[in-house]
């Protein structure tokens, strides 16, 4: 039987595969690739990620390549495992960056650190969710709240509260209402939720308010006018008590609707 030799350095000491030492694999190529100009797309007002035809990860940086945006451009060689890796940047440039990862890898039972480097592009584009909020397409506000203004809770445990309240609430809401729901933002008070349509904001508020025995007062602001007629942004505060009964079907009529909101009703 022949001896095991590595074709390219002819040591015999060493295990093969395809007739070549692991030295003499990584010597001649790559265990780690990266593409030469990779691309991040991301959202400068979020930091979300462009990720094939979605976004993830709002909240990231919306300036900074994170190891998470970088690692995803490793092609290791499938016998390697990639320990660990440390990443300079260079940017002299703001959407080019200059960067370098120092690959702690294993590769056929030993430990070995490769170098990489790469150009990425950052690509800004304003993400789904960031293009609606600038567009500040809404008609209807629902405010989720207290019982008064003045914060007698502290504002997390009260946010807590009213968002668990809306939620055990919000899957009886018809499909067509939850579409309207835009997007919510925090206040110290409560949230503040956004609609795309007036009907289904009133309609939610009505259901929230009979299902968290919450006070509903409408109100209505002009907004602006269109085709000569004024248009108005309603306004649905919802006032949620502290102990939450027993769900009940049972609801008495809305009240606190202003002349204006009727107005806005008929529109
Ligand atoms: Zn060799
Ligand atoms: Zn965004």
């Amino acid at each position: 039987m022949p001896e095991e030799f590595c074709v390219v350095c002819g040591r015999t000491d060493v295990s093969t595969e395809a007739g070549v030492c692991a030295d003499c694999y990584a010597g001649r190529q790559a265990l780690v690739k990266v593409p030469e100009r990779p691309k991040v797309v991301l959202c400068p007002t979020c930091g979300a990620r462009m990720l094939g035809a979605h976004w993830e990860g709002r909240g990231r940086s919306p300036t900074l390549l994170g190891a998470e945006d970088l690692y995803a451009f490793l092609n290791p060689d499938p016998e390697v495992a990639i320990r660990t890796v440390e990443w300079t940047e260079d940017s002299r440039h703001p959407l080019l960056r200059e960067v370098e990862g120092t690959v702690h890898l294993r590769f056929r039972g030993t430990e070995r650190t490769q170098r990489v480097a790469m150009t990425v592009k950052i690509e800004h584009r304003t993400c789904e969710d960031c293009s609606r909020r600038s567009g500040h397409y809404f008609t209807a506000t629902i405010q989720l709240r207290g019982m008064e203004d003045r914060l007698r809770e502290k504002s997390p445990q009260l946010r807590e509260r009213l968002m668990r309240a809306w939620e055990s609430a919000l899957p009886e809401a018809r499909p067509e209402w939850q579409r309207a729901l835009s997007w919510f933002e925090e206040r110290p008070e409560g949230y503040d939720f956004y609609l795309t349509d007036t009907l289904s904001a009133r309609s939610l508020a009505r259901l929230m308010k009979s299902r968290l025995s919450a006070r509903l007062k409408e109100s209505a602001t002009l907004w602006g006018r269109k085709n000569g007629q004024d248009v108005y942004r309603v306004t649905l505060c919802l006032r949620v008590p502290p102990a939450l009964p027993m769900p009940s079907a049972a609801s008495g009529p809305s009240t606190g609707r202003s002349r204006r909101a009727s107005r806005t009703a008929a529109l």
